[in-house]
Order: C-alpha cells, then structure tokens, then sequence
C-alpha cells in the first residue's frame, strides 16, 4: 500500500459497523462488563456528531464513570448548554449493579440517537446519560439476583460498601457527590433512575413513581400524576407494546386488596433527593421476575416515551420548575415541615396480576425466610386476576415543626458546613461577633440506632426548643432560607429530620462530651432573621 493510501484508509469513516450491545450479541444471555460499556460509548462517540463523552468522576476503585452528552449542538459542558436555550433531562442507570437492564436500555438509546434515528429527540433538550454509574458493582459477577436473568450480575455497593441510593443526603461516595455536582451545573430539568424491583408478582415489566417525600412542591407531584406519567404510560402501551403500573408492593402479601403500597419517601433516595430540589424525577423499576429481554425493551421503551414527553413539553415544565423555585425560595419556611408522615391513599390503581397460593409457614422455619415474608408463603398460580386497589403513596405529614427564618451553624463543623454547601446551597459565614435572639434545642437524650446503616450508628435526639439571647462567634455559618433549595435546608439541619446531619452522626462531637455527665449542645440554632453583622458569602473552597 502506498503512503497516501494508508492516509486515506486511516481517514475513511469507521461508520461502516456499528456497535452491537452484549445483551444484542448473546441473545439476551449476558450483560455488559465495565470495558464493553466503555468500547461501546467510544464506537458511537468515534461515528457521531451528535454525542460528547465525559468523565462523571472516578469510582473508588479507580474507574472512569462516563457522562454521555447528546445534543444537536455538540453541548459538551453546562455552558454550552445554557448558550443553546435548552434543558437538559438525565438518565441514570446501574446505581444498584445487580440491577441491569437500564444499563442495556441506555446503550441501546444512545446507539439510537447517535445514529440519527431517534435524533428528534434532541429538538427541543438535550439528553445526558450516565449508563454503568456503580462502575466498581458491575464486574463483581455472581447470581446476584434470583430472577429472570442474565445468569450473572454485579453487586448492589459500590467500592466502599456504601448503597449509592442511601447516599443523597450525607454525599460520601465519589459517584453521589459527582452526580449532585451535575444537578448543580447541568441543573437537569427531569431525572430517570433505572432500577429492577422483585417486589409483589405482577405482569407489568414497567413501573414508576416520582419524589414521594411530604416536603416536595405539590406542584411537580401534580404534574407527574396527572400528567407526566399517564401520557408516558399511554404510549408505552399504545405506541410500543409494554404495560406498566406505579411502582409498589402489596402493602399485605396475603391480602392483596389491602393495597399497593409505596412508603419509600426519605430524602436519602435519589428521585426522592431531586424532587425536593424542585425538578421532576422518575423511579423506574422494572419487573425482575419478567425474562431479561423483556425487561430490557421494555424500560428501553420506557425511557423513550418520557423523552418523547420531555421533548413535546420541555418549555412547560421549564415554567413549572420556575414557579417551584419562586414559590420555594419565597415561601416555604412558612409552612410546617413534616419530619413523620402517613401513608394515604394517592388514587386507585388497577394491578395486573394473579390468584395466589398461600402456605403458613411453621414457626419453626421462620428464620429460612426474611423478615418480610411474614407467616404465609405466596406464590403465584397460572390463574390471572387483576386486583382493582387503593395505591397507598401519599406521605401525609404526621409531625411537623415551624421553619424558621434561617439557620445557624456555630464553629466547629465545618464538614456538616462542606456538606451542606455541596447540595448547592447557599451560605454565609459572619464576619464578626453579633448578638441576636435564637431558638436553641435543648438536648434531653441522644439514642443509637441498635444496627450499623451504611456505615454509620444513626442517632436520634429527644428535647425542647428554647428561646435565648445569643452570642454569635464570627465564623459562625447563617442558611437563609430564602432560597430555591429551601426544601433540602430542614432536612439537613431539623434535629429530627430522619436524613439529618445529626442523624447520620455529623454532629456527634458536640453532642456527646468526652467527661461530661451533661448532655451536649446541639450546634445548629434557629434564627428569625439576618444577623446584624457583616457577612461573605462562602464559595465552598
Ligand atoms: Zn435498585
């Protein structure tokens, strides 16, 4: 071959094949490992003008965790995207590893988007993926999951033990703290979480739900159910086949009619997270008992009927979110912030399902079985019903406490102020000492969690507010709550918030003094105004 040959065979496009998933090339057999999902994104990065690679963070174990970018305008940072006018909407998927389809679906979507075929999806947004986001589960093979397939998968942790999705609030893994640097940066408009669920038998391979905490904005909740979701369902069903149903369980395995329960609503779960950040989030489970082929076409469908949603009304929901803010910013520390809910009744859901088998189980062979499964064996029969039942998912407040104006964190924690500053919320440190009124809690007792969760002892605390007048050192850090974060601010520093600082053990040095029989002091006090003082606002350096 002449030198000039060998040029223009180096320059020729390498369109010529296109990338095949694993899942495609072993009839559904396997999933993908870390380095295929990589080759693959690297194949359709070479071949498209349409997607951008990026490194989301590096995984505890060292491993690159991609961001795909895809849009029209060959975005490839969060200024770029704001030059462009548009939002973005961001799929995740892998967080749990054993949990895989998602990462096949998203293959599969950025394959077809690149390629141009399903390019309309970018008119009017631009969509980011992050396909393999628990890089460091997806390769510790086993049979991970007993469900339908594939016959192996990864772990549920990430590199250090920790469930990425308990994560949101306390931000210790380097991919939970990448993503909510994202949130910030990208300020994304809606955000998919992929998941596979072996709840409550059931045929629907899809199902769904959205923030259910009891702080969010009824706003976006609204919107979700009565818009969002029902226009997605419908062409999931209508345009590609694939019945789906809102994410749950039988709230009583042995009584179906009871109800179709979703209680999952701490702050500590992304799509719960995201909601309070005032933007739209979607929980997709998938049906782990349904073949893995199916699971994977069917959340692949899944997936593209909300785009297609979010491509028609991403102006809509741009308005909606910036109400949210408004409202939030002017308002929220208004109203009580609820710190326990109830459950109620969302609406009615029809579950397609089947006639059960029920066998007691004999108190003697309890301990073979988890907790959950309770004193009766279910299992499916060949005989289908649908159950016609209350969906209970509506995080009623049970316990409230009045929000003050802002907060006041004193010296002396600067890793809870790190945390906080994280989330993207604003803060000021006081540049000299002041005088004001405050509320302080008076701490009766601090109790332990009996087991280790995610590494740490939760804590929680029993006392009574008091009203003082207080010195207030420079260097301490003031939270207005006048922000569009507001929502997050309660949930980090109420005492008894369940995703508190303090309830993850932040605040246990000055809870609990080395020689003391005194209880400790609680460092974080309510203010009902602007402390009369000069102040910065802190840049999180
Ligand atoms: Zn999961």
């Amino acid at each position: 071959m002449t030198a000039i040959g060998l040029l223009l065979l180096l320059a020729a496009p390498a369109h010529a094949v296109e990338p095949v998933t694993v899942v495609e090339a072993t009839g559904y057999a396997r999933t993908s490992l870390y380095q295929d999902v990589i080759d693959f994104l690297y194949q359709v990065e070479r071949t498209s003008s349409l997607v951008a690679l990026a490194p989301l963070t590096t995984s505890a174990e060292g491993r690159m965790v991609p961001l795909v970018i895809m849009s029209k305008e060959r975005v490839r940072t969060p200024a770029e995207l704001r030059a462009t006018g548009k939002r973005a909407v961001l799929i995740v998927a892998n967080i749990h590893a054993g949990e895989v389809e998602g990462k096949e679906a998203c293959q599969m979507l950025i394959r077809e988007i690149g390629s141009g075929r399903l390019a309309a999806l970018l008119d009017a947004q631009t969509i980011l993926v992050v396909p393999i986001f628990n890089a460091d589960g997806n390769d510790k093979l086993g049979k991970n999951r007993r469900d339908a397939g594939p016959e192996l998968a990864g772990v549920r942790h990430n590199g250090q033990y920790l469930d990425l999705n308990r994560d949101y609030t306390k931000l210790e893994s380097p991919e939970v703290q990448a993503l909510v640097r994202l949130f910030n940066a990208w300020d994304p408009a809606l955000f998919v979480d992929m998941h596979t669920t072996n709840g409550s038998y059931h045929r629907e391979p899809v199902t769904y739900t959205t923030c259910a905490n009891p702080n969010v904005s009824p706003l976006l909740t609204d919107y979700m159910w009565k818009k969002l979701f029902p226009a997605a369902a419908a062409t999931l069903a209508k345009k590609y086949g694939w019945d789906s149903l809102p994410y749950g369980e039988f709230a009583d395995h042995a009584n179906p009619d009871k109800g179709w329960l979703n209680d999952t609503i701490e702050a500590r779960y992304g799509t719960n997270y995201f909601g309070l950040r005032n933007r739209l989030s979607i929980l997709d489970e998938n049906y782990s008992y349904a073949d893995f082929k199916t699971r994977v076409l069917a959340s692949f469908a899944f997936v593209r009927a909300v785009l297609e949603f979010t491509g028609a009304n991403i102006g809509e929901i741009a308005a909606l979110e910036q109400k949210a803010d408004v409202e939030t910013a002017a308002a929220f520390c208004q109203r009580p912030f609820a710190v326990e809910a109830t459950i109620e009744k969302l609406m009615d859901v029809t579950v397609r399902s089947f006639e059960f088998s029920k066998q007691p189980i004999k108190p003697e062979d309890k301990t073979k079985y988890p907790p959950w499964v309770g004193d009766v064996l279910i299992r499916p029969t060949e005989v289908l019903r649908d159950y016609t039942v209350p969906y209970l998912a509506l995080a009623t407040p049970k316990r409230t406490v009045p929000l003050p104006f802002g907060y006041v964190v004193l010296p002396g924690q600067d890793e809870a102020v790190r945390i906080v500053q994280a989330h993207g919320i604003a803060v000021e440190r006081l540049l000299g000492d002041c005088h004001m009124e405050a509320v302080r809690v008076v701490v009766e007792k601090v109790e332990l969690a009996k087991n280790i969760f995610q590494g740490h002892v939760l804590v929680s605390l029993t006392g009574h507010d008091e009203k003082v007048e207080v010195e207030l050192p420079a260097g301490s850090v003031f939270v207005d709550m006048r922000q569009p974060l507001a929502r997050l601010i309660p949930v980090l520093l109420e005492p008894t918030s369940t995703d508190s600082l303090a309830a993850w053990g932040f605040f246990n040095r000055t809870l609990v003094r080395q020689w003391s029989n005194e209880p400790g002091s609680y460092p974080v006090l309510r203010v009902g105004g602007r402390p009369p003082v000069p102040m910065l606002v802190a840049n999180g350096d």
